[in-house]
């Protein structure tokens, strides 16, 4: 049994159909990479999985236990974390008070015997901020700034940890690095859900992408899968050139226009992100 399973969820919008029969994976100890265009629904699936988004249709499992209507703080104490794809983080306290914050919550509601300042020691070094702990968040450049929200996330010792874009900002060193802290984590257990637009980062430290396109999962497999295939690279591009016979998994009509049920289609226009991305597939 996967850590967690989502099967069937719709979520709509109004008129605009955000997810459509969604089912996605994520086995412990991996990373698995959530990718497709701009507006395809992927910080909708995050907000479903964390509970900040109720559901129409389908269900989250984690560890074989169904997450029904359960509460964000509830998610959080089962051992979901997340990162958020616009930065939440305390701008007035410390890199250090920000991630010390976390670990005496989840002491709090963990009970167990942590020390949340030995916690947010082993933290910083971990995402390799200890140099900068003294620093009031909102001093740091951006890509620093996920570091300090993923260091939170960290601090709540998730089991599963979704993190949305946490590459943006970073250079290529320092995306290198992120990638490399990913993969030991997932080495130690974690399950992690990737969002990221950098698929040079998604390629190497992903055992297995999922594809999202207008809210439906498009295709799902490994890299080498995701890389040759027509209807993801066709996707990306949003050209005439898409397949006729639809997704692999999903009832999307790509007469529609992007994620709405009625309109005007688009099916030439380039999503921004999507050149890029199928420069990295082809
Ligand atoms: P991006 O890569 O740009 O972050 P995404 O894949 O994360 O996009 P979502 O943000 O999940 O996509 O959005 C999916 C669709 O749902 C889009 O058409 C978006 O405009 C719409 N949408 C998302 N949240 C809302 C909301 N609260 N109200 C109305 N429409 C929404």
């Amino acid at each position: 049994m996967a850590l967690l399973e989502v099967e069937g969820v719709d979520v709509r919008f109004g008129g605009i159909h955000a997810l459509r029969q969604a089912d996605l994976a994520v086995e412990r100890g991996t990373v698995t990479g959530l990718i497709g265009p701009n507006g395809a629904g992927k910080t909708t699936m995050f907000n479903v999985i964390c509970g900040l988004q109720p559901l129409h249709r389908g269900r989250v499992v984690l560890d074989g236990r169904d997450l029904g209507n359960l509460r964000p703080h509830r998610r959080a104490r089962l051992g979901i974390a997340r990162t958020f794809q616009r930065l939440e983080i305390f701008g007035s306290l410390t890199v250090r008070e920000n991630i010390l914050a976390a670990a005496e919550v989840r002491r709090r509601w963990a009970r167990d015997r942590s020390n949340p300042r030995a916690v947010t020691d082993a933290v910083l070094a971990l995402v390799g901020l200890a140099p900068l702990a003294a620093r009031r968040a909102d001093t740091l450049p951006t890509g620093q700034a996920r570091l300090v929200e993923l260091g939170r996330a960290l601090a709540t010792r998730p089991a599963l940890l979704l993190l949305d874009e946490p590459s943006s900002g970073l250079d290529e060193h320092e995306s290198d690095e992120l990638g490399d802290l990913l993969v030991r984590l997932a080495m130690a257990g974690m399950g992690i859900l990737l969002v990221e637009h950098d698929m040079d980062l998604v390629m190497r430290v992903c055992s297995c992408i999922s594809v999202l396109d207008f809210g439906a999962v498009l295709a799902t497999g490994s890299p080498e899968q995701i890389r040759a295939d027509d209807r993801v690279r066709a996707a990306y591009l949003g050209t005439e050139g898409a397949p006729e016979d639809g997704p692999v998994d999903g009832p999307v009509d790509r007469g529609d226009p992007p994620g709405t049920d009625a309109g005007t289609a688009d099916g030439d226009t380039l999503r921004p992100g999507r050149a890029e991305t199928a420069d990295v597939l082809a």
